[in-house]
């Protein structure tokens, strides 16, 4: 059984066809798919996929990429909602946050601080509440790495990891896992594949961030939850494992990574 750490379900691209979605990645042994919010409105959104599909699960977060057009208010709708979904036990995590110094105008200035001060006062949130984040890392894994050490966090998934093996180390020692998905399935993808292949195995889940980041025999598709049993055989061919024994220990790491998700069911 396999374990999707991260799947945008309730993206516009997915309208009308969650439930189809989500039943033809359970006939592909998808277990569990973990949905995070990425902005306020998305909140009841992402909750109510996890109340009728019977294998998704959810975050609440707001994603950096959606910060510039969030308030402080937003801060307080997110805490509130973190409040009443802890007593729902389809909600496992903090997320998406993180740091986006990749997309034009957010590198610096007045939009990287507002990034930055969100992202700080939702680790405060995930600490204040013991549970784990779900981290998007793009070109910021230091200065994500800096707050970390600062505000300690009961670990969680950096997600489409990318970055050197010292920073992997990094989040792994601060209680990390990295979430590998379709971008370890090109073969141009040499960093990504070296880190896949070399990690240490413990260290490992795997993700589709679906709609987004299709593998190569879907691009540029969409892609889908119930792509995890390919991707999951890719990276087993790059460790040079059995995809049984794989499927077995990322969705054991998953379990590690979200406690409340490895108490379901
Ligand atoms: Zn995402």
């Amino acid at each position: 059984m396999w374990i999707d750490t991260h799947c945008h379900l309730g993206a516009a691209e997915f309208s009308g066809e969650q439930a189809s979605v989500a039943s033809e990645a359970a006939r592909q042994q998808v277990e569990w798919i973990v949905i995070p919010a990425v902005e306020r409105a998305n909140f009841g959104v992402v909750a109510s996929h996890a109340a009728q599909l019977p294998n998704c699960t959810y975050a609440l977060g707001i994603h950096p990429l959606y910060v510039p057009q969030a308030d402080v208010s937003d801060l307080l709708a997110l805490r509130a909602a973190i409040v009443s979904a802890m007593a729902d036990p389809r909600f496992v995590a903090i997320g998406e946050i993180g740091l986006d110094f990749f997309v034009l105008g957010m590198e610096q200035g007045p939009l990287r601080e507002k990034q930055e001060y969100f992202y700080v006062e939702q680790l405060k949130l995930a600490r204040e509440f013991a549970l784990p984040v779900l981290l998007h890392v793009r070109r910021s894994q230091d200065i994500l790495l800096k707050h970390l050490r600062r505000i300690k966090v009961a670990g969680g998934i950096a997600h489409a990891f990318n970055g050197s093996f010292q920073q992997a180390e990094s989040f792994v020692r601060l209680g990390f896992r990295l979430g590998f998905g379709g971008a370890m399935t090109f073969t141009r993808a040499l960093q990504i594949r070296r880190l896949a292949a070399e990690l240490p195995i413990a260290a490992l889940v795997l993700e589709t961030d679906a709609p987004d980041m299709s593998p190569s025999w879907l691009h540029p598709k969409k892609n889908s939850p119930h792509e995890i049993p390919r991707i999951g055989a890719a990276l087993a061919e790059l460790r040079g494992m059995t995809v049984t024994e794989l499927a077995r220990v990322t969705s054991a790491n998953a379990r590690a990574a979200l406690p409340r998700l490895a108490a379901l069911r």
